[in-house]
């Protein structure tokens, strides 16, 4: 779970995310936490230009694993539960950076400039494609999809927070059962297949939320949870100063969040601000491990 401050300041990002509009029927957008899961080191990330690890298609069966979970009651709730990475282990001052692209009315926009800049200067990124963002945008979402600088991450169907009970987070309801669970993930998952040829390696929920049954139903899925250790630009809502300070917070084996779908939003020129000088600083851009 997260202290009383960082609690506050998911509120005060979720606030701002709903009064900027961001949540439509269900499910809305992703915030802040702070905690440190570990994962194994990278493998090969210290070439930018390394295409990121290709999954085989899942051998999951989806109906399975919501069988397996039906009556679970979650024990747990939060954005750094056991079984979330939130980091990894960096052997020097990697860093990866990951962008959500929420989709939905009013959010299936795509911050070109912010794309442009990471190709330009060759930055590896993980780009979490909500369904409802590749629907809008398929021809841009199979562009991204075949340049190894991206890989494309899991950001659900609906973009739910992930519960097997209906738990909301920011007053978005969560997903209320876990068959609901699995559709959420799968619906996706499905769509990425089609969309890249392979399987997404990894998963994050529309507002980061998940439920501890939750987290283990993505496991069985063949996807892994994925969380945040900076939240860049508390839902798209931070003006560019803040994202550039934010970024420049930036901890070896840290992963950041922020949003490629509001190119109106400060998180643009907040990352164009802050990426070069944390390069100056040493730091390296890898995909997720
Ligand atoms: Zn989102």
């Amino acid at each position: 779970m997260f202290d009383a401050g960082l609690s506050r300041r998911g509120l005060f990002a979720a606030g701002a995310a709903l009064a900027a509009g961001f949540v439509t029927a269900g499910c809305g957008v992703a915030n802040g936490n702070s905690s440190d899961r570990i994962l194994d080191p990278p493998r090969g990330a210290a070439d930018p230009a390394t295409a990121p690890a290709r999954l085989p298609i899942s051998g999951a069966n989806p109906d399975a694993v919501a069988a397996k979970y039906a009556g679970r009651q979650p024990q747990a709730w939060g954005m750094d539960l056991d079984g979330i990475v939130t980091g990894f282990n960096a052997t020097g001052k990697q860093f990866a950076i990951t962008f959500d692209a929420c989709g939905g009315p009013g959010n299936n926009d795509i911050d070109e400039n912010l794309l442009a800049f990471l190709q330009a200067q060759q930055i590896p990124a993980t780009l979490f494609l909500n369904k409802r963002w590749i629907d809008a945008n398929p021809a841009r979402a199979g562009q991204l999809a075949n340049n190894p600088l991206f890989e494309i991450g899991n950001h659900g169907t609906a973009h739910c927070p992930l519960s097997v009970n209906g738990r909301a987070a920011y007053e978005i309801k969560g997903t209320a059962s876990p068959q609901a669970a699995v559709d959420e993930v799968w619906g996706n998952h499905q769509r990425i297949i089609a969309l890249t040829g392979h399987a997404p390696r990894f998963f994050r929920t529309g507002t980061a939320h998940y439920d501890d049954v939750a987290v283990s139903i993505v496991k069985d899925l063949g996807e892994t949870p994925v969380g945040f250790s900076l939240n860049a630009d508390y839902g798209a809502t931070a003006t560019s100063t803040q994202v550039q300070n934010n970024m420049l917070t930036a901890k070896p084996g840290g992963i950041s969040l922020a949003h490629m779908h509001r190119p109106k939003a400060g998180t643009g020129a907040g990352m164009l601000a802050s990426l070069p000088t944390l390069v100056a600083n040493g730091f390296q851009f890898v995909h997720l491990p």
